[in-house]
């Protein structure tokens, strides 16, 4: 690994030269540091690359939805959180949601879905509105305003889906290798303990005038830290979970209070999200409620409150390795899963006046980077990749 290389500027929808055109550049380092969050364009690349996912599990993700709300003073109570697991989703899948209150009356609420999830009629999106209908939930935000919106995917894997972390000169750290609790949906304290240890053992590389070879100092740094002894004892959690909400509490409780995550077994990950995915034919549909514009809210205009933005004539970032498949695989097996699984309405299924000839639509402009169909598109015939620089959500406040 000699660096990275910025993206091309100015390209037009077909890829050619448009007149604003500024090429990219490379940025030559001794060792470059792969920083990317949960899905790296880059780190998927590089996993792929140099092999490092060999003897780990495959990674599992979850999809995390988020809105910040301004609320009446009266129901707000500063430091208070609120997390719950289960409803609205079946029993069988996992799911679960937070309610943090945050200062100046305001409270961000969001509601996570491992995207291990088999049924395809099933919507992340929906799932979240219909959990602020909670009468838990909603009490807070009755007589509220909505104010801003997100959703990302999280790496929920753990420590047996952790790729090697170094490669010859560059390493993996954060959300990027796979840094993160599950069990607590907390990861910015993994993502920056990470980096801390990969940027001592560089300093002491560097230092020794070495360049371009694998900083074995930062995953033995790792091994013998508090974010391994953390990631270890909450190892158990997300596979626990994947055998069934009442199951999973039960077992993952047992795991940490009796043997405080000191199990004598480690569970595994078997298969990759979306793979897990069963065909529509097989699967109960599910009937979402209409939103109503106060509590609930469409995708569009939720959308509208990402700011995400990206200039419309430019390659589309999210590449089909095969135009087909979106109708004769998604649509046919599975029902078009993408229209469902997308939190910003990406994937439109399209049909002539009469109801026939599907078409997929990607309207790419509306893309707010979760990466998730990325991950769980069925055959992995989708690959986002980076949109012109800067472009993408903009979250000031959430
Ligand atoms: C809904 C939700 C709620 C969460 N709540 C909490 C919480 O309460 N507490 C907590 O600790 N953690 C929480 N997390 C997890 C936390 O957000 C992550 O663990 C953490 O942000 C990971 O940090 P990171 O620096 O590795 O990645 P990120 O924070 O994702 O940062 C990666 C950055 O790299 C940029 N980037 C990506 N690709 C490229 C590229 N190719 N070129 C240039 N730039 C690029 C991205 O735009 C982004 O700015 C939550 C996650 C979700 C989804
Ligand atoms: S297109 Fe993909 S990355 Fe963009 S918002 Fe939809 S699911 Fe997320």
């Amino acid at each position: 690994m000699k660096g990275v290389a910025t993206g091309d500027m100015g390209r037009l929808h077909d890829g050619a030269e448009g007149p604003n055109f500024q090429m990219g550049m490379e940025l030559h380092g001794k060792y470059t540091f792969f920083a990317e969050g949960c899905r790296g364009h880059l780190g998927k690349q590089l996993q792929e690359r140099f092999k490092l996912n060999a003897g780990a599990d495959p990674q599992t993700y979850g999809i995390g939805i988020k809105e910040l709300w301004e609320i009446k003073p009266e129901n707000h109570q500063l430091g208070l959180v609120v997390h719950s697991g289960g409803w609205p989703m079946e029993p069988d899948t996992y799911g679960g949601g937070f309610l943090y209150h945050l200062e100046n009356n305001q409270v961000a609420v969001g509601y996570v879905v491992g995207l291990g999830y088999t049924n395809p009629h099933l919507s992340p999106f929906d799932e979240f509105q219909r959990y602020k209908t909670h009468p838990e939930i909603r009490k807070f935000l009755d007589g509220g305003k909505r104010i801003a919106y997100g959703a990302r995917a999280l790496t929920a894997g753990g420590i047996q889906s952790l790729p090697k972390l170094i490669f010859p000169g560059g390493v993996l750290v954060g959300d990027n290798a796979g840094f993160l609790n599950a069990a607590r949906i907390k990861g910015m304290h993994c993502a920056i303990k990470s980096g801390m240890l990969a940027a001592e053992a560089c300093f002491a590389a560097l230092k020794g005038a070495r360049e371009h070879d694998e900083l074995i100092a930062y995953p033995e740094a790792f091994r013998s830290s508090w974010l391994y002894d953390e990631l270890y004892r909450a190892r158990n959690f997300k596979p626990w979970m994947n055998k069934g909400m009442k199951l999973g509490s039960l077992m993952f409780g047992i795991d940490q209070i009796v043997l405080r995550g000191k199990a004598p077994w480690t569970l595994h990950h078997k298969a990759p999200d979306h793979a897990k995915l069963k065909p529509a034919s097989e699967c109960p549909p599910i009937s979402y409620p209409k939103p109503d514009g106060v509590l609930t809210f469409d995708r569009l205009s939720s959308v509208f409150l990402s700011s995400t933005n990206h200039e419309e004539d430019q390659p589309c970032h999210l590449q089909l390795k095969d135009a087909n498949i979106p109708i004769t695989v998604n649509l046919e097996q599975y029902d078009a899963p993408e229209q469902r699984y997308c939190p910003a309405g990406v994937y439109e299924i399209l049909r002539d006046e009469q109801g026939n000839n599907p078409r997929l639509q990607i309207n790419a402009q509306n893309c707010v980077h979760c990466k998730t169909c990325d991950i769980k598109d069925p055959t992995q015939n989708i690959n986002w990749v980076v949109p012109q620089g800067g472009e993408g959500p903009t979250y000031p406040n959430m």
